[in-house]
This record gives structure tokens, C-alpha cells and sequence, in this order.
């Protein structure tokens, strides 16, 4: 296996450089009885008078046993999208660096190439969805620093095939984020366990699906020390306000409430898949590990405009390489699926 050296990924600057030191960094023990005149807050307590704490112990706490990894292997951010950009920030060099995306996926990570100003070579994924293992170890070269790969994809909707990724782990030699936003609703197992084996492994988990929190903007990146520290050094000090530590606290703590959604969100992607495959301009129903289902359609927009028409909002998937004419649907609860079905019968 190639070796592993994260000063050769971390930018320059970033090793370089010392980070913020916050008044509640400085001052730890910031739960005990005292009395706080460091960090220049209004002392009147309404709850949120306090700065909230930097490194969200109590979150992290409930996470790692949940999770059963170390807290030291586990950065929160405000969003999945916030952690994918201290990656950029911390590992791709502007102007010189590059990343790797198999499209069609998530549009975020080209986003950030582009604002960070790091090339972004694009990949496609298979006719069958799966990488191209191939085609991105021949792309990779020394500027090569992260390779992004969404499993279960979005908007595609499947898990990629185990033994490719391993292959990916075992050669690709910089940083590979799997992002795992929809793991839950997944037949597959996530790679969580693997990152005390893979060095170069990064898990992206996120609240926003599953959870049931995409308001409260809870993102979670899973890595070895080395990477967390270097993450840490450069994230905003307080990048996670108090009321989202504690709604995150509340709903991780009664995970089987989360467990349950769960359950009902598949059951009920379960019987969309049925139901859908008797409409007639549905040409393709892909498989879907995510709560949401991707479907090939006679014609998109038309189909798009007619079902927004009816006040359901759906997304057009079509400009997306081998996406032509795809709609992504969302699973929602009973009766808005139901609703769903029986509009697009009557169209
Ligand atoms: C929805 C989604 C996320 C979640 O992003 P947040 O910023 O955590 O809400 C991350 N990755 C993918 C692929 C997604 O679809």
C-alpha cells in the first residue's frame, strides 16, 4: 500500500500558519461555575448570551458512541458544505492543484472548485453508474489532492460497488471523501469502520437527510487525527451555533425516532417503485439506495412544467451527463406521494 504523508497534502500556508484562539479556546473548562469576562459578551443571560462551544463536546460525545469511533476523529460543520470547503481550503493549492468528480453528482464539489480556484477534472461515471477505476487512477497525477466520491450518488441514487472503492483506497494516492449523505436510507454498509485502516479516508455524514435537521445545517466529517487537526486549525472557532448543538444533541439522543422515519421513508420508496412502474411515460426507474428515485421520462421539461402545474415540485435532472430526460423525485410522506401518483396519472 502507498504511504501516507499529510504534510505533502496540506497546503503551505496551512502548515504554516496558527489558528484562531478563541476566548472559550483559551479558557476550557467554559461550563463551570465562574464568572466570564473574556470574551466580551453581554453578561444578561437569555440563553444565548454565551459564545457556544468551539468544539461541541457534548455533540461529539454522543456521536463517537453512537458511531463507536474517537472523538478526535470526528469535525462538525455548519453543513456538509462547510466541511467540504475547508478541504479545499486546507489540501488544493489555487491555481495549481486539482480534484476529481464523476459526474453526474452532487454539484457542490465543483462549486468549490471553482471559487477556490482548483481544477476540476470530471470523470463520468459508467452507463451502469459505478466508477470509471480505470479512466481516474490514469487522470491522477501529483496535483491530484481529493477525489470525491458520492455513494450513495446523488441524483443517481446507487451505492457504488465495494471493490471498486477499495481499489480507489489501495491506489489513489491523495484524499478520498466519500460523502455519505444518504447512507441511512442504504442497503450498503458506510465505510466509518475503515478509517482506522484507510489514512486517506474521509467520511462526509450530513443531518440534513436522514435526521430530519437540514435547518439547523449539521454536517459531519469522519477521519483519521492528522486530517481532523488540520481541519480544526482552520475552521471558523465558532462554526456551529448553540441552538444546532442542542437540536442535534436532542435528535441523536432519541435516535429511534430517527430509526423510524427511516423506516417509513423506505417502505414507502418501496411502493413509489412499484406504483411508478405502471405509468406509461416512465421509460426507466433507476434502483435507488436514497430516499429519493430517479426516473427516465418521455420528456422532462414537459413532464416537470405539468406536474409543478399541480403544485409538486420535482427536480430536472436532465442537463446532467446521462441524465437526459431524468427527474429526480424526492420520497415525501404517504399522502404526498400519493398525491404525486395520482397526478402523474392523469397527466
Ligand atoms: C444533501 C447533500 C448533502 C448535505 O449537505 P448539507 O450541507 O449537510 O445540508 C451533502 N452531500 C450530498 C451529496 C447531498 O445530496
Amino acid at each position: 500500500m502507498k504511504t501516507f504523508d499529510i504534510n505533502k497534502l496540506v497546503r503551505k500556508n496551512v502548515r504554516a500558519m496558527e489558528s484562531y484562539s478563541s476566548a472559550r479556546d483559551e479558557f476550557k473548562d467554559f461550563e463551570s461555575d465562574l464568572i466570564f469576562l473574556d470574551a466580551n459578551e453581554n453578561p444578561f443571560e437569555n440563553g444565548l448570551n454565551r459564545y457556544p462551544d468551539p468544539k461541541q463536546k457534548n455533540l461529539k460525545k454522543v456521536l463517537s458512541e453512537l458511531k463507536d469511533i474517537r472523538e478526535n476523529q470526528i469535525i462538525l460543520g455548519n453543513g456538509s458544505d462547510e466541511l467540504l470547503d475547508l478541504l479545499f481550503r486546507a489540501f488544493c493549492e489555487p491555481n495549481q492543484d486539482s480534484v476529481i468528480t464523476l459526474p453526474p453528482t452532487y454539484g457542490m464539489y465543483s462549486v468549490l472548485a471553482n471559487l477556490n480556484a482548483i481544477e476540476n477534472k470530471e470523470i463520468v461515471l459508467q452507463n451502469d453508474f459505478e466508477p470509471n477505476v480505470d479512466l481516474i487512477l490514469r487522470a491522477t497525477d501529483e496535483t491530484t489532492k481529493i477525489l470525491f466520491l458520492c455513494s450513495p450518488n446523488n441524483p443517481t441514487g446507487n451505492t457504488f460497488s465495494e471493490d471498486k472503492i477499495e481499489i480507489l483506497l489501495k491506489n489513489f494516492s491523495g484524499l478520498i471523501v466519500i460523502d455519505e449523505a444518504y447512507i441511512d436510507f442504504s442497503s450498503k454498509e458506510s465505510w466509518l469502520k475503515k478509517i482506522d485502516e484507510f489514512p486517506n479516508l474521509i467520511i462526509l455524514q450530513t443531518l440534513s437527510k436522514a435526521y430530519g435537521l437540514a435547518g439547523i445545517r449539521l454536517g459531519i466529517l469522519y477521519a483519521n487525527p492528522e486530517i481532523i487537526s488540520v481541519l480544526d486549525k482552520i475552521k471558523p472557532p465558532y462554526n456551529i451555533n448553540k441552538m444546532s448543538q442542542e437540536k442535534a444533541l436532542e435528535r441523536i439522543e432519541n435516535y429511534d425516532a430517527v430509526l423510524q422515519e427511516i423506516e417509513v421513508i423506505l417502505s414507502e420508496r418501496k411502493k413509489m417503485i412499484v406504483a411508478l412502474n405502471t405509468i406509461q411515460f416512465i421509460e426507466k426507474i433507476y434502483n435507488s439506495d436514497a430516499n429519493f428515485i430517479l426516473i427516465k421520462v418521455d420528456n422532462s421539461k414537459k413532464r416537470y412544467d405539468q406536474l409543478l402545474k399541480k403544485g409538486i415540485v420535482v427536480r430536472n435532472r436532465s442537463g446532467q451527463e446521462l441524465c437526459e430526460n431524468c427527474l429526480r423525485i424526492t420520497i415525501g410522506t404517504e399522502n404526498e406521494n400519493q398525491q404525486l401518483l395520482e397526478t402523474l396519472k392523469s397527466l
